[in-house]
Order: C-alpha cells, then sequence, then structure tokens
C-alpha cells in the first residue's frame, strides 16, 4: 500500500498572512488502524466464550431446579468451565504480549535452555500424547544469556503448537545446539499439517490463524507466536518458520554467539 496520508492545516499569523503546513501522518494513521483492528478483535475473541458461557447460565436458569441428573449438570459445568478457562488463556497471554511491548528487557542470566526443553515436555503432557516425540543434539552446558521465564514461554508455545498442528503418528523433534556459524539455534519440527505461502508471512500477527475453525478448536489463544516472536527480539534472535503445506513446518529462534554463556569450567580458568 503506497497511498500517503497529509495532514494539511492553514495557519494564520498575522492580518492578511497565512502558512500552509503539511504533515505526512501516514504512519500515525496505520498505527491508529493496527490498534483499532486489535480492539476489534480482543473483542470478538472474548465474545465468543462469553456468549457460550451466558447461554449456558441462561439454560441453567430456566430449568426447574429437580430436572437435571447429577451426570448433567456436571456436563454442564464441565462446557462452563471449558469457556471460563478460555477467556483466561486469552487475557492472560494478552498480558504477557503487553509486560513484553511495554517493560524494559531484564537483566541477561545464563539459562539452561535443555531444562526448559523438558519441563515444556512434561508440562505440556507431549509425552503421553499420539505423536512420537524426540529430543534431538539437545547440549545441556550450551547456555544462554537471557530471561528464563519469557524464554520458557517461546520454548512451550513452539512444542505446543506442534503438538496441535500435528496429527496423530506425527513426530516432533526438538533441538537445541549450536550452530557451524557460531550461533545457538533452538528448533521445533514437525510432521504437521503445515503452512500455505499465503499464509506464512502472517502467523506471528496477534490472533491471525490459518484456519480459524480447526486452530480455535486445538484451545490455542492466537497469540502464541506473536508472543514468541517478541520474545525473540527482546533476545536478539530471529524467529525462523519453514513450512510445507501438508507435510509439516520447522520453528527455529537462532540466537546470535554473543547471546551463549561463557561455560561454566571457562569462567573457573
Ligand atoms: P494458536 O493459538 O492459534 O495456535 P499461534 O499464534 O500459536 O496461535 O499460531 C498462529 C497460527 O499459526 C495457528 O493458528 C496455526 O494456523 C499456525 N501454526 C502455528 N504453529 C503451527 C504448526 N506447528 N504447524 C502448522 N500451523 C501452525
Amino acid at each position: 500500500d503506497q497511498s500517503l496520508t497529509l495532514l494539511v492545516q492553514l495557519v494564520n499569523y498575522g492580518i492578511d498572512r497565512y502558512l500552509l503546513v503539511s504533515r505526512d501522518i501516514t504512519q500515525l494513521e496505520r498505527l491508529e488502524t493496527t490498534r483499532k483492528d486489535f480492539v476489534a478483535n480482543v473483542s470478538h475473541e472474548l465474545r465468543t466464550p462469553l456468549t457460550v458461557l451466558s447461554g449456558f447460565l441462561e439454560t441453567l436458569q430456566d430449568m426447574p431446579p429437580d430436572s437435571l441428573t447429577s451426570e448433567q449438570r456436571k456436563h454442564y459445568v464441565e462446557l462452563m468451565s471449558e469457556q471460563a478457562a478460555r477467556m483466561e488463556a486469552i487475557v492472560s497471554d494478552l498480558l504477557t504480549l503487553s509486560t513484553l511491548e511495554s517493560t524494559p528487557v531484564a537483566e541477561p542470566e545464563p539459562v539452561d535452555m535443555s531444562a526448559l526443553v523438558h519441563t515444556a515436555l512434561q508440562q505440556g503432557r507431549v509425552l503421553s500424547r499420539d505423536q512420537h516425540v524426540f529430543v534431538e543434539h539437545c547440549e545441556p552446558e550450551l547456555q544462554l544469556l537471557g530471561v528464563a521465564p519469557e524464554l520458557a514461554s517461546a520454548v512451550s508455545n513452539l512444542i505446543t503448537n506442534a503438538v496441535r498442528y500435528t496429527p496423530k503418528d506425527g513426530t516432533i523433534t526438538v533441538s537445541w545446539y549450536r550452530d557451524d556459524d557460531g550461533s545457538a539455534v533452538f528448533s521445533v519440527q514437525d510432521t504437521g499439517i503445515g503452512i500455505s505461502p499465503k499464509d506464512l508471512p502472517r502467523v506471528t500477527e496477534r490472533f491471525y490463524r490459518a484456519d480459524r475453525g480447526r486452530s480455535r478448536a486445538t484451545g490455542g489463544t492466537g497469540l502464541g507466536l506473536a508472543i514468541t516472536k517478541h520474545v525473540a527480539m527482546r533476545h536478539d534472535a530471529e524467529l525462523r518458520i519453514q513450512s510445507r503445506y501438508g507435510s509439516g513446518s520447522t520453528f527455529s529462534l537462532v540466537f546470535p554467539a554473543r547471546r551463549i554463556a561463557a561455560a561454566a569450567n571457562d569462567g573457573a580458568a
């Protein structure tokens, strides 16, 4: 979009003297559009579970007290908790995102990435799911200078996505290693559904989903990759995405060599 928006003002500065002032507000206008879209998206994302939740509440209110069996009551409560959990997840991811955008980067400390990988695998109960998960070249001695909670959320988002978008019997390979060029690479490779070339450039946008219905059904908030991209930027890293529609994706965080913590034995020398 090459269009330009100019704000033109006629300023009177004395009798019969006018000054024509023109300002390029293209950037400002774009920011305003982004902000409006964002607010509209947030409202929409929260309204969907809220509507379902109030629907169930109304139904329950209208029912005579004894008309539900305890099984049915349990079922309703479960459905309602799901919607509440969904809203909680959206709000929590929004808060994470706004913290990442508005707070200065904390003092970096050596972070054991392989430990974060193992925690993420356990927390997501990834190992008990239907895919085959491998941890390859995980170098425990390779430590990163960074902020552990931020890195933990990036690692966990990428692993969770691989699980979400890889069907049963697919393969997920997680690696953390030093590349030949000296950079440190965290990567998650899957043999899942992949991303089409049309969607690929947009998946890190907030609430962008390649397949709306399907992605929502997986329980994601649509904010995971936006958060991951921010964490990458705050660690001078690049988020690289390679994907083939229908056959799988590889998401990598590539950290520059200066982000690698000196090995413990180097320091002792
Ligand atoms: P969500 O909560 O919807 O997963 P994300 O921000 O994490 O949101 O991802 C944005 C979109 O990118 C997803 O909705 C999905 O369409 C696509 N995506 C992310 N990871 C993968 C993956 N490993 N394989 C295929 N598609 C993916």
